[in-house]
């Protein structure tokens, strides 16, 4: 088990294809999973995502933090999932 600090979105990075989701509650992650790793706002560190597995970690994975406000991005960039994962048609 992990703690990652997840990083803050810059300008003109953001995907089209994914979506923000919004932390209500500071007190409760917005995801959990089954995997090995939490991830916490890179501003605050509250926590945002627990037991994450790294594939689930996506750059489309975004969080907005319930605390600070601050919009959170995974910090592996250029992660390609091994399998499973969205697959271009080409
Ligand atoms: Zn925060």
């Amino acid at each position: 088990m992990a703690t990652i600090a997840m990083r803050q979105v810059r300008e003109g990075e953001v995907p089209r294809d994914g979506g923000t989701a919004i932390q209500d509650d500071p007190d409760r992650p917005v995801f959990r999973g089954n995997g090995p790793d939490d991830y916490v706002c890179v501003s605050c560190g509250n926590l945002l995502a627990t037991a994450m597995n790294p594939e689930q970690m996506t750059r489309k994975v975004r969080v907005r933090c319930g605390r600070c406000s601050t919009v959170n991005v995974s910090a592996i960039d250029g992660y390609v999932a091994p399998s499973g994962g969205p697959k271009r048609q080409d």
